[in-house]
């Protein structure tokens, strides 16, 4: 009897789950392996006292059948609620946006906390090596945002060809600062709770997630723009918390703030992407998705919540053909 083929998939982001849930549905023997302490990654939440603050995705959008099916059943579930929107409706996670993964993952064997150093060919398979493990699969799939996924390539033994550079090297990321602030009363920001348009500069967009009914306390999740995130990358955590608190009052008039904090993502959103759903290493099992890698028919150009699920659907079914084919010589 064939034995069943191990898939060792690096990083526990949406991308990553997708694929996992899938290639465990086709049989395979499947593990994440999760650099943080949950699974989710840029569907981020933070706890701040009584209260529980978005600071990543703030919301998601449906173009495909296949993700639309799923939004079905988590209605259904009671895990997502139509937040507002008619042609294009936004979601959210009733729980904080990292429930709704966690709940998604709930049966996919996981490891967390164990972050990925290197991968090492041991023909026909690959290792992942991490400070505590060593664990071995015949194929692996990488769903770190790609600068991440290429560093960790070249601190591997591993043999990159002149295609896998030039495709890794173009795609860039920038940065999201996000200043997280508890306010002593409640405070509207618009019908919903979120305010994106006639900002000061450098303010992408203030979300009330008291509003959007995923606090009991009142907590808002301000988005800085990728170039004022760049611009203040190293001045300091207190210095740009203040900056932005400051930003905020002007914005909204004087408000009581009660607590504060920032959460600086280094890779928030892609300056370019692919137009294609996944890449595999020329010389290696190695497999790449993630929310980079657009479906040929995503028209969005744009990193976010779809595209990650949808790279792993697509990956998921790549990797399927590919073990299928390999039996079949
Ligand atoms: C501030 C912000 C706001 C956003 N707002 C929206 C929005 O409103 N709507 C929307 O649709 N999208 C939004 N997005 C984008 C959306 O969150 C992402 O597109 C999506 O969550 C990416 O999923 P992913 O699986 O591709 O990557 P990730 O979620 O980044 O998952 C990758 C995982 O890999 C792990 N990892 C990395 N390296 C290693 C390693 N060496 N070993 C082990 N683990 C590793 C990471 O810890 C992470 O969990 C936002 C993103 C940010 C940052």
């Amino acid at each position: 009897m064939e034995q069943q083929k191990r898939i060792g998939i690096i990083g526990g982001g949406l991308a990553g789950i997708f694929a996992a849930r899938q290639l465990l549905a086709e049989g395979y023997a499947v593990e994440v392996i999760e650099k943080s302490q949950s699974v989710g990654g840029r569907m981020a939440t933070r706890r701040i006292n009584q209260g529980t603050a978005d600071h990543g995705a703030v919301f998601f959008t449906v173009r495909t059948d296949e993700l639309a099916q799923e939004v079905d059943e988590w209605l259904e579930k009671g895990w997502i609620r139509k937040w507002f929107g008619d042609d294009f409706p936004r979601y959210i996670a009733v729980n904080g946006m990292n429930q709704l993964v966690q709940s998604i993952a709930n049966e996919i064997p996981v490891y967390l906390n164990e972050q990925v150093e290197q991968i090492i060919s041991d023909e026909p398979g690959l290792q992942t090596i991490s400070s505590e493990q060593t664990r071995t699969y015949d194929a692996i799939l990488v769903t770190a945002p790609v600068p991440q996924a290429y560093d960790l390539f070249k601190a591997s033994p591993l043999t990159l060809v002149e295609t896998d550079h030039a495709r890794l090297e173009k795609v860039t990321f920038e940065p999201t600062f996000v200043g997280l602030f508890e306010l002593q009363e409640a405070f509207d920001i618009g019908e919903f709770g979120l305010l994106d348009e006639g900002l000061v500069s450098g303010m992408l967009k203030i979300v009330n997630n008291a509003q959007k009914e995923v606090s009991t306390t009142p907590l808002l999740s301000v988005y800085m723009t990728g170039d004022w995130s760049e611009a203040w990358y190293d001045k300091g955590e207190d210095k740009t918390l203040t900056e932005i608190e400051q930003l905020l009052q002007k914005q909204l008039g004087p408000v009581k703030i009660i607590s504060k904090q920032l959460k600086r993502w280094r890779y928030a959103q892609a300056r370019d992407v692919f137009h294609t759903p996944y890449l595999k290493l020329d010389r290696h099992p190695v497999w790449l998705a993630g929310d980079a890698f657009l479906d040929p028919q995503d028209t969005s150009g744009r990193t976010r919540v779809e595209s990650a699920v949808i790279s792993g659907l697509r990956v998921a079914a790549a990797l399927d053909t590919h073990f299928k084919q390999l039996t079949n010589v």
